[in-house]
């Protein structure tokens, strides 16, 4: 199925050894050529040349957010800056922006991985490509565009916004994938629809990223746009930026470039990898980026892998959809919960409308205690509330192991805000 952008592998014990050289290599590149993970390995006890399998891993130090605000302009910098032929830079919430490089090699290896999203997102050459993310100092724009140069097919870099020219594009060349963020990819489905002009598009494909998705913002886009097809490409500008893996055509999971990083998923408070299948903090360590090498790089991303072959026969492996941010998790009782994953159980019981709130309590006997409220959806009986209540704590009790009350509330009462709502409140006080 990859055959023009294939995996550097062909079977599993190849990935392990293929793994093992670039952690070798980049463990080597950055002791040699960076003052920063230099003095980081040192401090750790960590010379390149204990490395001798890939569980070797486990004793490097970690790499996280703040290490490359500390080290600006520059972070991670492992090469000559002559060497350097570009720079991106995520537009931080606080403090100064990450600003991260890139030597030719880098982009190249980017690029061949972004190519690989559009090959196994089944396009053609024959495919038209709209891409409307931000061009610039952001990732999405150059990542999109010159992985869709490389991989051969037309593309039409018309940017975010202005839905005026994206509709006349739609029509007038007749596009026939569009790559947009999520909220965007929403637009532009009400768009269409609101200008009645799905029967005049081509649009076969939708490719997103930068943004979280969720089911429901994914069957609006499809049901609007008529197209058959809804891709995630997930994507972190400290590792090259999006392009490092895609979503499965069967909705099971994101497959992974592990032939260009190693995912790791830990157990955020202890930092040790987490069962099989449960949720963690997703930790990278690049196999060949020369310019910013990461080793062990907190994303503070949550997810988990999903085990086992996948039915698509792509042999690259999986994860999740991110399911929130370990900043998030909270500890209640001995189990750590996500606000994601009761977003993701909730969204599972029938009945219930898309918001919600969880809140935590400590009371005079000395326990903490869970109440979470939902909202029934739109035009459903109060009459079903019992039910409904019933059904949510079990699914609660079944998939996060803990015990709640349930407090059902009418449908749009409780509040919502375009950009993050909040809706985990942790009242305990000890
Ligand atoms: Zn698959």
């Amino acid at each position: 199925m990859l055959k023009r952008f294939p995996p550097k592998y062909a079977f599993p014990d190849d990935l392990q050894s293929l793994q093992l050289k670039g952690l070798q290599w980049t463990v080597s590149h950055a002791y040699a050529n960076s003052p920063f993970y230099r003095k980081r390995l040192a401090e750790a006890g960590s010379m390149p040349g204990d490395l001798r399998t890939l569980a070797d891993l486990s004793r490097l130090p970690f790499t996280t957010a703040e290490d490359l605000r500390d080290n600006y302009p520059l972070p991670l910098l492992s090469v000559e800056s002559k060497e350097i032929v570009r720079i991106h830079s995520s537009s931080g919430t606080t403090g100064k922006r990450k600003i991260l490089c890139y030597t030719h090699k880098d982009i190249d290896d980017w690029l061949y991985m972004f190519a690989r999203c559009y090959e196994l997102a089944g396009l053609s050459r024959e495919d038209r490509v709209q891409i409307c993310v931000g061009y610039g100092l952001w990732t999405a724009g150059a990542g999109f565009q010159l992985g869709a140069e490389r991989f051969g097919a037309m593309t039409i870099p018309a940017g975010p916004g202005n839905l005026d020219l994206q509709c006349t594009f739609l029509q007038d060349l007749q596009t026939t994938v569009l790559c947009c963020t999520a909220s965007m990819g929403l637009l532009m489905a009400e768009e269409v629809h609101a200008r009645g002009i799905r029967d005049r598009i081509k649009l076969r494909k939708v490719i997103l990223g930068a943004e979280r998705t969720s089911d429901a913002m994914i069957a609006t886009i499809k049901e609007l746009l008529g197209v058959e097809e809804v891709y995630d490409i997930p994507g972190l500008t400290e590792l090259y930026g999006p392009g490092t893996g895609l979503s499965c055509r069967h909705e099971a999971g994101i497959h992974y470039w592990a032939d260009f990083y190693i995912l790791e998923i830990l157990d955020p408070e202890t930092l040790a990898p987490v069962a099989p299948g449960e949720i963690g903090e997703m930790v990278y360590t690049t196999l060949g980026k020369e310019a910013a090498p990461l080793i062990r790089y907190r994303s503070r991303d949550l997810t988990r892998l999903v085990e086992g072959d996948c039915v698509c026969g792509c042999i690259l492996p999986r994860h999740d959809r991110i399911l929130g941010r370990s900043d998030d998790m909270v500890v209640f009782r001995g189990v750590n919960i996500y606000p994601g994953q009761a977003d993701e159980v909730l969204s599972k019981v029938d009945g219930t409308g898309s918001e919600y709130q969880i809140l935590l309590e400590h009371k005079g006997d000395g326990k903490d205690y869970m109440t979470v409220k939902v909202e029934r959806a739109n035009q459903l009986d109060e009459g079903y509330d019992a039910t409904l209540a019933r059904a949510i704590a079990g699914a609660m009790k079944r998939n996060l192991m803990v015990s709640c009350a349930v407090e059902i509330v009418p449908y749009g009462t409780l509040p919502r805000s375009e950009r993050k709502t909040r809706r985990l409140f942790d009242n305990r006080r000890y």
